[in-house]
């Protein structure tokens, strides 16, 4: 499951480093580090995150399409 995070809307609000630290950490006062590859595993996690991110910098795969995650399983 890939992740991206326009880097140039975040405003280092901390909200998906608080609910997914798995994935996301800041680094000083502003600057976000992520895994750009997380688990499916993180995916709850994940989605909490981008919702609550108060600029909607993240960008989940799997989150917008469930439907699509699902029928992918083998
Ligand atoms: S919640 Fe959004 S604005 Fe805040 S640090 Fe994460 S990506 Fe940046």
């Amino acid at each position: 499951m890939r992740i991206a995070v326009d880097l140039n809307r975040c405003q280092g609000y901390a909200q998906c480093a608080f609910l997914a630290p798995e994935v996301f950490a800041m680094h000083g006062e502003e600057a976000l580090l992520y895994h750009p590859e997380a688990d499916q595993a993180q995916r709850e996690k994940l989605a909490q995150a981008a919702a609550a991110c108060p600029v909607q910098a993240i960008l989940v795969d799997a989150v917008d399409a469930p439907a699509e995650a699902v029928s992918g399983e083998r």
